[in-house]
């Protein structure tokens, strides 16, 4: 058994079955197998799994709809997908919204400077900017926001070095 306290590989996403519809399918169709469940709900699973291990998916997924197909994910899909919920749309949707959920997916799922792939250290990097119409940064124009999937220290080192901010006190400045 794995020592949940370190880095471990129990908490790296499946990152091998992305992009692969017919597993999802597969998976719907075992469930559909054992569970007389209605219609409904085995969509609700798939646009679950969708939009975890599909780029293309663009669309949100609901706190609700996790919560009542959590017996259906595993444990690392439970947490992504509560974590990246809260980021599209729940509390931290204005900061955020689908394009985080975006970038992490095109991140698989790791930090994009260490590659580190426990998910517990994963977080989303946001950096609004201001640009013009040929896409220069600006100090008035159009807000975009760019997203970054890093790990907790690359997401603290990439904060602290930003120029506006004084380095010290370490502790309080970022929260
Ligand atoms: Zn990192």
């Amino acid at each position: 058994m794995t020592n949940s306290k370190n880095y471990s590989p129990e908490f790296h996403f499946p990152v091998e079955n992305m992009g692969n519809r017919k597993k999802i399918k597969d998976r719907i169709r075992r469930i559909e197998e054992q569970k007389n469940l209605k219609k409904q709900q085995l969509n609700a699973i798939e646009r679950i799994l969708e939009f975890l291990y599909i780029e293309e998916y663009v669309k949100p997924i609901y706190r609700k709809t996790i919560k009542n197909n959590e017996e259906y994910l595993s444990m690392i899909e439970r947490r992504v997908a509560y974590w990246l919920e809260t980021r599209c749309s729940g509390s931290e949707k204005k900061n955020y919204g689908i394009n985080a959920v975006l970038a992490v997916k095109r991140a698989k799922y790791k930090c994009e400077i260490c590659k580190q792939k426990d998910i517990r250290c994963l977080e989303i990097d946001h950096i609004p900017e201001k640009v013009d119409n040929e896409g220069k940064k600006i100090r008035s124009g159009f807000e975009v926001k760019e997203f970054k999937c890093l790990c907790a220290n690359h997401h603290k080192i990439k904060t602290v070095n930003k120029p506006s901010i004084p380095p010290y006190p370490l502790s309080s400045a970022y929260q």
